[in-house]
């Protein structure tokens, strides 16, 4: 039976522009982002906040992907919103506005009934919000930790202090860089290590994924695509898409970590297919499974 996952994150309204089209206000997060992800393989409880400018269209996504929001609020004021921009490289967003709204009075209180959930996946938001949601939970068997560079910028002691409470970070290439103060990125990952965290995944965007634990790498390639229109939320679909095959397959190994790790990328490789959510939110179990029988047969080779 596959174990439930706990995620916290941002769920917000973003305005996008890419090389390829441009979309405001529309439904996206952190958390949306990985708990749609996660919930094709595993349930999903979702710890956010949101506004009253938040509307029956945005639970809907939720209700369809069965994700539990019994730990999502409501406050008084408007839902987090982001917007950013991509340029032809489309690895590094460019963050234009960052409006924190309800999100500056959160306080996360989690629901007893999910507190003793195994799998917990700590989506980009303040660092002392993650901590606050990891303190108030039992012995989970996995924590992994998101963050970014608005955050290493701004409280990079905080996204310290968070990282060594839990079992993996998973980072984009610069934030790995940014963080260690290091531009080689294996010692930059050897100094997060050093901080705490058993693991480490790298997101290099088109270029894939690096597994780090200190004593192997595991590398991943990005599913080579020819329609790439909107990389926003590829690191949180990677996210979810890693600790829901985790948690489906309850095991908790470096077979396992693999597996999730080629897991997450199928998700991530969805999601940037079409604007927003609308590739994950139209995806069937079948088409996940066919294409992490494509990523097999993309890596596999022999020895002479
Ligand atoms: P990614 O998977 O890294 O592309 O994350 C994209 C999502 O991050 C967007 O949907 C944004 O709403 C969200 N986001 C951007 N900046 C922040 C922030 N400072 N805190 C929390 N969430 C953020």
């Amino acid at each position: 039976m596959s174990g439930s996952i706990l995620i916290v994150g941002s769920v917000a309204f973003d305005s996008v522009k890419t090389p390829f089209g441009e979309e405001d206000d529309i439904f996206g997060g952190t958390a949306t982002y990985s708990s749609v992800s996660a919930s094709f393989f595993s349930p999903v409880r979702l710890v956010a906040v949101v506004g009253d400018d938040f509307g029956e269209k945005e639970m809907d996504v939720f209700r369809k992907h069965k994700v539990d929001t019994e730990g999502l609020t409501r406050m008084p004021g408007k839902t987090f919103r982001w917007k950013g921009e991509y340029g032809y490289d489309l690895n590094e967003a460019r963050t234009l506005d960052t409006q924190l709204n309800v999100f500056e009075k959160f306080d996360p209180v989690i629901p007893e009934q999910y507190r003793s959930s195994e799998y917990v996946f700590l989506g980009n938001i303040d660092p002392d919000l993650q901590l606050s949601v990891l303190q108030q939970i039992k012995r989970p068997r996995i924590v992994a930790c998101d963050s970014m560079n608005y955050w290493i910028k701004g409280k990079p002691e905080a996204v310290k202090r968070t990282f060594s409470h839990v079992d993996i970070v998973v980072i984009n290439e610069a934030e790995t860089r940014m963080l260690a103060n290091e531009s080689n990125l294996v010692r930059a990952a050897n100094k997060i290590l050093a901080m705490g965290p058993k693991t480490l995944i790298v997101k290099r965007g088109e270029y894939g994924v690096l597994m780090f634990n200190g004593t192997s790498v595991f590398a991943a390639p990005a599913f080579p695509l020819e329609d790439v229109f909107d990389p926003t939320g590829a690191g949180d679909s990677f996210a979810g898409g890693f600790m829901g095959a985790l948690a489906q397959e309850g095991t908790v190994n470096e077979r396992a970590f693999r597996r999730g790790i080629i897991y997450g990328s199928v998700m991530a490789s969805f999601n940037v297919e079409q604007f927003g959510l609308k590739r994950l939110t139209g995806l069937t179990r079948s088409d996940i499974d066919s294409r992490f029988y494509q990523f097999k047969a993309l890596t596999h080779f022999e020895e002479l």
